[in-house]
Parts: C-alpha cells; sequence; structure tokens
C-alpha cells in the first residue's frame, strides 16, 4: 500500500526497586514511516531506556506504545515474533552483542533461522552474501570471526544482521559513539543510504547533536527522563528555543553548523533520576533559572516557529526577546 503511515507513541516511566528511578518520565514520541528521528540526551537522560522498551527489552511501567496502528507493548507470541522482523536495534558496541565463537556468515545468517526458515541452505548462503554486499563487506568475509575485524566492519556486520529479517524499522543506540570519528561519517553515511533504498525509518540516539545533524529529519532533545524540546532537525539547530538545547549546540564547534550564536555554558552535573529536582529538571544547571521553575512543571509547548517545534521551558520567549539566541545569519 501507499502512504502508509507509521504511529509510534510512548508513554510512561521505568520503576526499578527498591527506590523509583524516574528514567523516563512521560515521553510520546512519533514517527513517520521513512523518517528518521534522532533522541539526543547527555548519558544518564533516559535515551537508552527509552530505545529498550521501544524494542520490547523491557516493559513501560505505563503508556502505550503502536506500531503501523498496532499496539504493541502487550505483544506476545506470533505477534512478537513479527514484532522483531519488522523492528531490529543495533547496539552501541558492536563487539560486545556479537558471538565471537561464531562466524559471520552464521551470525548474519541466523535470524534468517526465525524468519525465514522456508530457505534452503543454499538459498540462505546466497542471501547472507547479499545482506554482506549490502553493509560494503565482500562473501569471503562470511568465513572470518569478529575479531578479525575492525570497530567500523564489526559495525557493518551488526547493521547486515539487523538487516536479515527485512525490517522496517531500525532503532541504533549510540550506533557511531564507540568508534573513531574517522569511521562515523562512513557509518552514517551507510545507515542512511540504506534508508533511502530500502525505504526503512530509522530511530537514532546519539549524545552528541554534532553526529545526527546531517542524517536526522527530527530530533527530540531529552534531559532526565524528559523530552525538553523537539522539531525539524533544521530548526532546533537554527532557532533551539530550550536552554538545555542551547548549552548542548554551545558544545559544537561554530563550524559544525557555521553560526554565530550565544554560548550557553554547561555547568554542574545531571541530577540523579532517583527523585530529580521539582519543577522544571533543568533548573539547578540553567543560566536563565527563576523562581518559578523550581515549583511548576514546564509543559511541551509550541514554539510557533515551525510545525512540530515544540519547547519544555516557562520563559523560552523572553530569553529569546532578550537575545540569548543565535544571531542572524552574517550579523
Ligand atoms: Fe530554565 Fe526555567 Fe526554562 Fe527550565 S523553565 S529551562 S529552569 S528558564
Ligand atoms: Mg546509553
Amino acid at each position: 500500500a501507499m502512504n502508509l503511515t507509521r504511529h509510534f507513541k510512548v508513554g510512561g516511566s521505568l520503576f526499578t526497586r527498591p527506590k523509583t528511578l524516574r528514567a523516563v518520565e512521560d515521553v510520546s514520541l512519533t514517527v513517520q514511516k521513512g523518517e528518521t528521528l534522532a533522541i539526543v540526551g547527555e548519558s544518564g537522560c533516559g535515551k537508552s531506556t527509552l530505545a529498550r522498551m521501544l524494542m520490547r527489552l523491557i516493559a513501560p511501567t505505563s503508556g502505550q506504545m503502536t506500531f503501523e496502528g498496532r499496539q504493541i507493548d502487550q505483544a506476545e507470541g506470533r505477534a512478537l515474533t513479527e514484532l522483531r522482523r519488522d523492528m531490529q536495534f543495533i547496539f552501541q558496541d558492536p563487539f560486545s552483542s556479537l558471538n565471537p565463537r561464531m562466524t559471520v556468515g552464521r551470525l548474519v545468517g541466523e535470524p534468517l533461522e526465525t524468519h525465514a526458515p522456508q530457505l534452503s541452505g543454499k538459498d540462505r548462503r546466497a542471501k547472507v552474501g547479499e545482506l554482506l554486499a549490502q553493509v560494503g563487506l565482500r562473501p569471503e568475509h562470511g568465513e572470518r570471526y569478529p575479531h578479525e575485524f575492525s570497530g567500523g566492519q564489526r559495525q557493518r556486520i551488526g547493521i547486515a544482521r539487523a538487516l536479515a529479517s527485512g525490517p522496517k524499522l531500525i532503532i541504533g543506540d549510540e550506533p557511531v559513539s564507540a568508534l573513531d570519528v574517522s569511521v562515523q561519517a562512513q557509518v552514517i553515511n551507510l545507515l542512511a543510504d540504506l534508508r533511502d533504498r530500502l525505504g526503512l525509518t530509522l530511530v537514532v540516539i546519539a549524545h552528541d547533536l554534532a553526529v545526527i545533524r546531517h542524517m536526522s529529519d527530527r530530533v527530540a532533545v531529552m534531559y532526565l527522563g524528559k523530552v525538553v524540546e523537539e522539531g525539524p532537525t533544521d530548526e532546533i539547530f537554527a532557532t533551539p528555543r530550550h536552554p538545555y538545547t542551547m548549552a548542548l549546540l554551545s558544545a559544537i564547534p561554530e563550524a559544525e553548523y557555521g553560526r554565530t550564536r550565544a554560548q550557553i555554558p554547561l555547568t554542574g552535573e545531571m541530577p540523579s533520576p532517583i527523585d530529580p529536582p521539582a519543577g522544571c529538571r533543568f533548573h539547578t544547571r540553567c543560566p536563565f533559572a527563576r523562581e518559578a521553575c523550581k515549583q511548576d512543571v514546564p509543559a511541551l509547548r509550541d514554539t510557533g516557529i515551525a510545525p512540530g517545534h515544540r519547547a519544555a521551558c516557562h520563559f523560552f520567549e523572553e530569553i529569546a526577546a532578550e537575545g540569548a539566541m543565535p544571531l542572524p545569519t552574517g550579523g
């Protein structure tokens, strides 16, 4: 069918005993078919927890998730197997996620046993060769073991394995952050290329805005378990509205986005998600914090700049008017 829409909503919080760890709190996100959504934030902001809930590796405490109109948070048995075929995961550390005693050919072919059991041995080997070619590896690489490959090649193997089931959605949890900077761009380009060729939908988790700058359509910025700003990637870079987003952007060298902007320093540590600050969770580090920020929880509100651009700050209008914003281009 044409014009399929993929809605993917999450709401909920994760509880661990004996204390309540509010890793993800009341997050709602939607990703459209063919789109790339980036989820960005410092480590501990809840983005990996969110990714694991999306993958059904852990259950949300409350809230719902839907995939192509089907509710998936309770999926079991056959429905869960189908979900595992449609949604695949790429891990941060490609080495730890690959069994060192299996050849690359077996690693990539293994998901086919579940998702394409009808294939003969010969057809399966042909399919493995095809998958390796898709990620830029050669058929003879299938005879080798993971330790014989570089970090970037191992991530390619992880991607080939993720592609084996013919997924519609791929979730990458910091897929390039363990790689050398020189290799990061190659893997990012490969993912973008596969998305376009195979019509994939991507959700990419990252702690670095620069990494996702050129590959994502939309960005959701998370802080202490909450989405503090979301919107089209270009708008987030050009006209950020949340002070935390401004601080993350201030950490990127200017050449990366080619604009002059006010520098918002990010001081101090992120507080613990156990017993997070009341009111705005960012108030302990925000240079614009006022009394009201300590009590009142800011809602995600439309910025009025672009459709879907929303920020959770009581005072973003005033902060923008006061000029704590990027200067106009060429100014
Ligand atoms: Fe800063 Fe207050 Fe806005 Fe939170 S609500 S980001 S503390 S100004
Ligand atoms: Mg993480």
